[in-house]
């Protein structure tokens, strides 16, 4: 028991860092087991990691606030919060190396997610957290070491986690909001909708680097004609603008709010906190954002549905490059999204491919179809609703010529959305130079792809996956650059999907299922074990938050390496 590591600390005053070691293994507290799962090597190494393990009846959080996995997720995230505000409170006076006397628990953005932080079970609850052994010099400094583990984290630990300490109405609060927004999720299919954006919603952020709402940012309010109320299971409702099912095209005059609402709704796929002012700007979870990605890796893709009789007779049925162009990344990001598969498409004119996009009719006239490798987004975004059922939202505010096309018409006007709708197809039917549906065959959708073993084996061994902060995941030698996928959200996601692509190399590639299949495969393995499953640690799995399958595809088709078969 923890008398016992009093005594151990105490025999290690002023001895060497490396003599910590002998701290792993667990101490029965008054409240809490703490588990040392693994001790840093020297001061300035990744803090260790520990965890707190509580007795649910100690906890006291009832069940009724747990019982569903929506509800876990939403206390979880919830104490995961608080614990991170006490670490906070508490500040740090530690005089010692490298990160000496920190407590340090995953953080958690606007966003709630599934995490490992703190893991809420029938009988327990565990806190999974890392802490910077103190030392002065190189030199274990008991007096610090004793104040952090027998005053310090027990403090944290009772604010944060123990039911009669929290604030229970925020906390309630916060599981109602979760099922609110996840029943706003599952109403879209309903209504025949794609994506809900509340009125009153604020959407811009603080800054660039901020993704706090903004201060006196002008509200959402939805034009009449798309308004629609839902009725929550909390008993609230909530009134705003519903995008349906088809083409919907976002216009405006250049800085009057489009590519913010797009933004919106990108994230409009995962839970957002309180006041966060996206609570109700829900997406279809599967949505993805398509952009051009110039320079990345594609691995046998299946693009010929937009880019067909490229020089030199490469094939684009299976469509092999290194260095991918704008409009060939483009078209690979939404093929490999229909290959994972997506039932909206969101795309912003500032990060496409024009050429990928439109082609005018006067240039239709001035190029032979035959000498043109394209076939624009604009002759196959209806056939990709009509035969595929995938809606896309796109902002155009270069071009008319998705008027033909779209299904309804939003224009941004000093962050204020009008429905237009009607004056742009009456713009469209009085136009003479018309442009011509440029392909000469149907959209025949795409191919799943299979990955191979070999991708995997460097040098004959297997290596281990890293994240290297949110953008890159590095694989023995090999860079994943992941920045394209813009709704990736956090770290832990990434550190996930790192473990993710681990395990799917070692244990679930099998040279007959596609990579989409493969993707299912984890994510059941997930679902029924657990997202602690994925660790090759036992204890403290790390700090992971679940990505969508989505990001998790679009990494490994990222990988240079990849090989199809
Ligand atoms: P567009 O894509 O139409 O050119 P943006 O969406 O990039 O415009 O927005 C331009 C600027 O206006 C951004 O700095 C953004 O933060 C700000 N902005 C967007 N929506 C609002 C709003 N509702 N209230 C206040 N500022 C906003
Ligand atoms: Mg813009």
């Amino acid at each position: 028991n923890y008398k016992e590591l009093e005594k151990i600390l105490f025999s290690m005053d002023g001895k060497s860092y490396s003599v910590y070691k002998s701290l792993k293994g667990e101490y029965k507290f008054e409240k809490y087991i703490l588990a040392i799962d693994h001790v840093q090597s020297d001061p300035y190494a990744p803090p260790s990691k520990m965890r707190v393990i509580m007795d649910r009846k100690i906890c006291g959080i009832p069940c009724e606030l747990t019982d569903t996995k929506d509800k876990n997720i939403a206390v979880s995230d919830f104490l995961t919060r608080n614990f991170y505000r006490e670490i906070q409170k508490i500040g740090n006076d530690s005089t010692g190396t490298g990160g000496s006397g920190r407590i340090f628990i995953d953080r958690c953005g606007q966003e709630i997610l599934e995490r490992t932080s703190v893991l809420i079970k029938r009988d327990k609850v565990e806190v999974r957290f890392e802490m910077g052994m103190p030392a002065r010099g190189r030199r274990i400094m008991l007096k610090a070491a004793q104040k952090i583990i027998f005053e310090q984290l027990p403090e944290i630990v009772e604010k944060s986690i123990i039911y009669d300490n929290l604030n229970k109405k925020a906390l309630n609060e916060q599981v109602i909001l979760v099922l609110d927004q996840e029943y706003a999720r599952k109403m879209l299919k309903e209504k025949g909708l794609v994506a809900f954006v509340a009125n009153d919603s604020v959407l811009p952020r603080e800054s660039g680097v901020s993704d706090r709402p903004m201060k006196n940012a002008v509200k959402f309010k939805s034009p009449e004609k798309f308004e629609i109320t839902l009725k929550l299971p909390s008993g609230k409702e909530v009134s705003g603008m519903g995008i349906p099912k088809g083409i919907t095209l976002i216009v405006g005059g250049g800085y009057h709010g489009k590519s913010t609402l797009l933004a919106a709704l990108e994230r409009g796929v995962y839970n957002h906190i309180a006041q966060d002012g996206r609570e109700f700007i829900i997406s279809e979870s599967d949505a993805v954002k398509i952009r051009a990605e110039d320079g990345r890796n594609v691995e046998k893709v299946n693009i010929s549905g937009f880019i067909n009789n490229l020089p030199q007779n490469k094939d684009t049925k299976a469509f092999s490059t290194e260095n991918a162009s704008g409009s060939t990344s483009q078209a690979a990001n939404v093929a490999e999204a229909l290959e994972y598969g997506t039932s909206l498409l969101l795309i912003d004119e500032d990060t496409s491919a024009t050429n990928f996009m439109i082609r005018d009719g006067r240039m239709q006239k001035l190029v032979a179809k035959e000498k043109e490798p394209i076939t624009p987004f604009i002759d196959r975004v209806k056939e990709l609703y009509d035969d595929f059922g995938v809606s896309t939202i796109l902002i155009v505010g270069g071009s008319g010529d998705y008027f033909d096309v779209a299904n309804h018409v939003i224009m941004m006007d000093e962050y204020v959305p009008k429905d237009v709708t009607e004056k742009a197809k009456e713009i469209a039917k009085s136009d003479e130079n018309k442009r011509e549906f440029s392909s000469n065959d149907k959209f025949k959708g795409v191919t799943q792809r299979i990955p191979l073993k070999k991708s995997f084996s460097q040098s004959g061994k297997l290596d281990k996956t890293k994240a290297k902060g949110k953008y890159s995941i590095l694989y023995g030698k090999e860079l994943i650059d992941i920045s394209g996928m813009e709704q990736l959200v956090d770290d832990s996601q990434t550190n996930c999907i790192a473990l993710m692509v681990d395990y799917f190399k070692n244990k679930v590639l099998d040279e007959k299922l596609t990579l989409s299949q493969v993707a299912d495969r984890i994510y059941e393995k997930i679902e029924k074990e657990g997202l602690d499953s994925i660790s090759s640690y036992t204890g403290h799995p790390g700090n992971l938050a679940l990505p969508r399958k989505q990001e998790f595809c679009g990494a490994v088709n990222r990988y240079r390496k990849l090989k199809i078969k």
